[in-house]
C-alpha cells in the first residue's frame, strides 16, 4: 500500500503534484494499492474546502486511488496508541507548560547547545502524576539506540537518540501531533513505502521510534524526493506563481504536461517526452537524483508544446472553444509560437476579434473587409489574393499586411497559404 498525503492548509503546491503523481506511477507499476489520507488533524491551519480541491486536481491528472481517509477520523485510535505506549512506560505525560520550556530553549540558544528536552516529566510517579491538577502533554520516551534506515534516494541515514529526543505525541487537547497521527496511520494502513518531500526527512526516525515502541516490527521503505528549486536557486516558496498547480493549470499547462515535467524533474528517463502510460512502464525510484531539481519553466513550455501537438485536432479546438478539427489544425500552426493553451485562445481569440485599430493599415483593412463582405466563395488564399487585388487595387506589402491583420488579428504570424484554408468557412464571422 501506497499512500499520499497531503494537508488541506493551502493551494496545491508543484512539490506535493510531484509526490502525489510519483505515488500513483509507483503504485501502478507495483500493483500496489494507494490511499489518499487528507491530514486534516491541525485544525488552526485547515482551510475549508481545500480537500475537495486537492481531490478536483488528482481527478484533473487521472490520478486515481482505492482509498479516501481523513486522519481526523482516526482520533480514537491515535488516543488509543498513546494509552498503550503510556502503559508500556514508553510514553509519559508532560506538565510543563510553554513559559518553562520555552525559558528553556532560550537557555539552550545563550549556551549554544541545540534544545533538547531534559526529562523533567519523565520520571514522575504515578501518585504524583494522577494529583496533578494541570494540563498535560503526552510524550515518547527518546529512543534507547540510534535510529537508522536506508533511504531509495537518499541513501543510509543514522539519528542518534538526542537527535530524536523525547517529543510530544498528543497535545494537551489529547489530539495527536503530526508525527505521532502520520506514523500511526501508516502503520494501521499497511504502508510499504512512504515516497514524499526531503523536507519531511527529519520526522522519519521519529516516526520509526514512535512504531518501534509500539513494537511494529514492519520495516517501512522510505523515498524522500529532493527539493524543488526556483530561477533563485532557492526553494521554490508559495510566492512563486509557477509553484502552485491552480496557477499553472490557469496559465493553460496540460495535466499530461506536468506530470511528463515532474517525473522528467532530476531523473534519468529513457525519453524526454512520454505519457503517464510510458513513464508506469520505465519509472524507477533510485534513478531519482539525490540532489535539488531546478524549476525550469522554459522547459515545462517545450513539454507543454509537445503534448499539444500529440492532441487529436478535434479535441486541441475544445480547449479554444470550437469544435472543429480545423480550429484544432490551425492552433497547431500556431504552435510555432505559442506553448500553453492560454496563448492559442489568446491567437484563436485574435483571429476572431474585431479588428479596430490597425494603425497605418486601418484604411487599407477597412478596404478589404469592404471587398470581401460581398466576395463569392474563394476556395484559397491565392485565389482571395486575386479577387482582393483586383477589386482594391492592394499589392505587396499593402496588401499582405492588411489582409493578415483583418485575418489574423497581428501584424505577424505563420503562413496564410496555410491558415486560410482552414479558416475561410468563418471568414464572414472573422471580418465582421
Ligand atoms: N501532510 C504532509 C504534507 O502535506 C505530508 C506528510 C507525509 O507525507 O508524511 O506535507
Amino acid at each position: 500500500m501506497l499512500r499520499f498525503a497531503p494537508s488541506p492548509t493551502g493551494d496545491m503546491h508543484i512539490g506535493n503534484l510531484r509526490v502525489a503523481v510519483l505515488n500513483y506511477i509507483y503504485s501502478q507499476k507495483t500493483h500496489q494499492p494507494l490511499t489518499i489520507r487528507i491530514e486534516d488533524t491541525d485544525k488552526a491551519r485547515n482551510i475549508e474546502g481545500k480537500d475537495r480541491e486537492i481531490l478536483e486536481i488528482l481527478a484533473l491528472f487521472g490520478i486515481t486511488y482505492d482509498q479516501l481517509m481523513y486522519q481526523s477520523d482516526n482520533l480514537k485510535r491515535h488516543q488509543a496508541m498513546a494509552l498503550q505506549l503510556l502503559h508500556l512506560k514508553r510514553a509519559f505525560n508532560c506538565f510543563c507548560d510553554e513559559t518553562t520550556l520555552d525559558a528553556k530553549r532560550e537557555d539552550a540558544i545563550n549556551t549554544k547547545q541545540p534544545y533538547r528536552y531534559d526529562g523533567a516529566c519523565e520520571n514522575l510517579s504515578d501518585e504524583v502524576t494522577i494529583d496533578n491538577p494541570r494540563p498535560f502533554t503526552v510524550r515518547i520516551k527518546k529512543p534507547i539506540a540510534a535510529i537508522e534506515f536506508t533511504d531509495i534516494i537518499k541513501g543510509n541515514r543514522h539519528f542518534e537518540p538526542d537527535d530524536i529526543d523525547s517529543f510530544i505525541i498528543l497535545r494537551e487537547d489529547k489530539h495527536p501531533t503530526y508525527n505521532f497521527a502520520c506514523a500511526v496511520d501508516d502503520m494501521l494502513s499497511d504502508i510499504s513505502i512512504v515516497i514524499r518531500g526531503e523536507d519531511h526527512m527529519s520526522n522519519t526516525p521519529k516516526q520509526i521510534a514512535i512504531r518501534q515502541a509500539l513494537g511494529y516490527m514492519k520495516e517501512i521503505q522510505y523515498a524522500h524526493l529532493p527539493i524543488i528549486l526556483g530561477d533563485n536557486g532557492k526553494k521554490m516558496s508559495k510566492r512563486d506563481n509557477a509553484s502552485s498547480v491552480k496557477w499553472l493549470l490557469s496559465e493553460g499547462y496540460l495535466p499530461s504536461a506536468l506530470i511528463n515535467y515532474l517525473v522528467l524533474l532530476g531523473n534519468n528517463t529513457p525519453k524526454e517526452i512520454f505519457t503517464v502510460h510510458e513513464a508506469i512502464e520505465f519509472f524507477e525510484l533510485d534513478k531519482i537524483s539525490k540532489s535539488p531539481a531546478k524549476f525550469d519553466i522554459d522547459k515545462l513550455r517545450f513539454i507543454n508544446r509537445e503534448h499539444l501537438k500529440m492532441i487529436d485536432d478535434l479535441e486541441l479546438s475544445r480547449y479554444v472553444g470550437f469544435a472543429d478539427s480545423d480550429i484544432g489544425k490551425v492552433c497547431k500552426i500556431y504552435l510555432e509560437e505559442a506553448s500553453t493553451t492560454k496563448e492559442l485562445k489568446a491567437k484563436i481569440g485574435a483571429i476572431f476579434a474585431s479588428k479596430t485599430a490597425c494603425g497605418d493599415y486601418s484604411e487599407m483593412v477597412e478596404h478589404i473587409r469592404h471587398a470581401l463582405v460581398h466576395a463569392p466563395h474563394l476556395e484559397s488564399f491565392k485565389a482571395l489574393q486575386s479577387y482582393v487585388s483586383e477589386q482594391t487595387g492592394l499589392k505587396g506589402k499593402d496588401f499582405f499586411k492588411s489582409i493578415r491583420l483583418l485575418l489574423t488579428g497581428a501584424e505577424h504570424g505563420p503562413e496564410l497559404g496555410v491558415l486560410y484554408p482552414l479558416l475561410k468557412n468563418y471568414l464572414m464571422e472573422i471580418i465582421k
